[in-house]
């Protein structure tokens, strides 16, 4: 019999740092259980490989959203990582923890012991960001974080100084005191290499004998009797296998995939499992649902001086950033694309930013908005100028296909069904135009030629806000943390509603969506986890 204490579903953002963390203690044995593979690839470690990346089945789910009716009937492409590492391992590395109001409205929302006091520690213990520890900041922790700015297109300048110009301060650290401002985007990399939550997590502790990694196991079920958890069943090289758990089950398999395995495993919505013939084990009806998601629009403009499009798109410039990168691990390939940009508030009477602002100086207009071409740019100098929503609430499913583990779950994102979103958005591209017309970017910037000078009245940039809004990937809160069992799915010590023995720990135990992007808050989930697993046990 194969038994551990604890067993770990999902080697993302959130499950790398509990297999880390249960298994620091050495009487803890750890199971960690992965669906893809080796995360030791060249286009996974190289920061700009998320290009790639974006559309590898190797090391990718590839979902495929049902059509929303208010986004212009479109169904979106949601990569997510499959993949030691999980997302964190093919994103786009910028590191934005949150606005601290963020978690004083996740404890307000009936959660004790998430509010920003009481996360504040697991954001500095999980972090080493560049410039050192201050009382904000992390100087120890696993996870490597990048100050780039003396890296980045000259373009920011004008970025930053233009946003100056209409009003918005500048921000040195918006993971220090304060959130609202612009600067340069920190991001997850180290010496020019991606800092997943892998190599962060568990590459440094490749030895301990007390924590087994399987990889390529997808968990198909959580094993469940009276009500309590007690071991997972997965599928590796066709065969069905089992594992034990002694003390807990933790399911950190992501917002997609966490709810999904509860509604195999027989917890969800009745009418739901009905449908899909999978016995009901314990009702909950909040599992797969509230989801949200944070939603981009860009603006594309042409560009006075050469921007990453003139380095990137010549063969000759691939073949250049190419040799430079792995002599040097420095360039634009060592970078994001998302490279300075900010929180605002469009309105004064806002508590927190609802726009988070985007600055790239490159453009990759002509392809398919499902498509991310970084190393194949339009074939001119351009840049872009784009934003995302902060507190979307439009609010979406996913659920259960089929009881075929290997059939993806129906994933409804509802994108812009609820008006105060397409309201934000609005405001937030207005907030675009005024940044382009400033004299900091009049003798850089050319002609906008997305949406283009014809599209003016607020009809038409709705319009165009619909037909080309496209998810920022941060999807969370199907198996939202909160006080009734009803609405949700885990109490705030992260425990399942019902089931003994088993907790949800990823993005999909949010209340609600952060103010900016989520794989920081993520890992700080993964942090706080650990410490209320190891606590209980301590308790029992
Ligand atoms: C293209 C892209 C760009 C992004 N850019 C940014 C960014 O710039 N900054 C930022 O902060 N955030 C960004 N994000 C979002 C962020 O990376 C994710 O929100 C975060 O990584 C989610 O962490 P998680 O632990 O919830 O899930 P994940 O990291 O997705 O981990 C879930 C893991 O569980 C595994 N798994 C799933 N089902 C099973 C199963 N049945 N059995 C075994 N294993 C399973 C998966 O393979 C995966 O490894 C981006 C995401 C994407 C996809």
């Amino acid at each position: 019999m194969t038994e551990y204490d604890y067993i770990v579903v999902g080697a993302g953002s959130a499950g790398c740092v509990i297999a880390n963390r249960l298994s620091q203690d050495f009487s803890n044995k750890v199971l960690l259980l992965e669906a893809g593979g080796s995360d030791r690839r060249f286009f996974v470690q190289m920061p700009i490989g998320y290009g790639v990346t974006y559309h590898q089945k190797a090391v990718n789910w590839m979902y495929m959203t049902e059509p929303s009716p208010d986004a212009d009937n479109k169904p979106s492409y949601w990569p997510r990582g499959k993949v030691m590492g999980g997302s964190s391992s093919i994103n786009a590395m910028v590191y934005v923890r949150g606005n601290p109001k963020d978690f004083d409205e996740w404890s307000d929302m009936g959660n004790p012991g998430w509010s920003y006091q009481d996360v504040l520690p697991y954001f500095k213990r999980m972090e080493s960001w560049q410039n050192g520890a201050d009382s904000y900041r992390g100087g120890k922790g696993p996870l490597k974080v990048s100050e780039v700015t003396n890296q980045l297109h000259p373009l920011c300048k004008n970025f930053l100084s233009a946003a100056q110009e209409i009003g918005i301060n500048l921000n040195r650290d918006m993971n220090g005191e304060k959130q609202e401002g612009v600067g340069n985007y920190q991001i997850t990399t180290h010496r020019g290499q991606r800092m997943s939550a892998s190599r962060a997590y568990l590459w440094p502790i490749k030895g301990r004998t007390n924590l087994t990694v399987i990889k390529n196991a997808l968990a198909s079920r959580v094993l469940i009797k009276d009500k309590k958890a007690y071991g997972v069943e997965y599928l590796k090289s066709g065969k069905t296998q089992q594992v034990f758990a002694k003390c807990e089950v933790i399911l950190s398999a992501g917002s997609i995939n966490s709810p999904q395995l509860l509604q195999l495993s027989g917890v969800g919505p009745k009418s739901i499992l009905e449908q899909a013939s999978v016995p009901l084990i314990h009702e909950s009806p909040a599992v797969g649902e509230n989801l949200q998601d944070h939603l981009g629009v860009s603006y594309f403009y042409k560009s006075k001086v050469p921007t990453l499009n003139d380095q990137l798109r010549p063969v000759l410039g691939k073949i250049y950033q190419g040799l430079r990168y792995i002599f040097t691990r420095s360039g634009p390939l060592s970078l994001s694309v998302n490279q300075s940009g900010g929180f605002i508030r469009t309105r004064n009477d806002l508590e927190k930013p609802n726009i988070q602002l985007y600055f790239s100086p490159v453009s990759y207009s002509l392809e398919s908005p499902d498509k991310r071409a970084m190393m194949s740019p339009d074939p001119f100098s351009a840049m872009l100028l784009g934003i995302s929503n902060c507190s979307p609430r439009s609010r979406g499913s996913v659920r259960l296909r089929s009881s075929d583990p290997l059939k993806s779950p129906i994933i409804k994102p509802n994108y812009l069904s609820h008006k105060d979103d397409v309201t934000d958005l609005l405001e937030g591209v207005k907030v675009i135009r005024r940044l382009a017309q400033t004299n900091s970017f009049s003798d850089v910037i050319g002609e906008e030629f997305r949406p283009g000078p014809d599209c003016q009245s607020d009809e038409q940039m709705i319009q165009h806000i619909k037909e080309t809004v496209w998810t920022v990937f941060h999807p969370s809160s199907t198996c939202r943390m909160g006080p009734d069992p009803t609405k949700n799915v885990v109490d705030s010590r992260l425990k399942v509603y019902g089931i003994e023995s088993l907790r949800v720990a990823d993005a999909s135990i949010f209340p609600k969506l952060v103010c900016g992007n989520i794989n920081a808050a993520t890992i700080m989930v993964g942090e706080k986890a650990s410490d209320l697993i190891l606590q209980d046990k301590v308790n029992v």
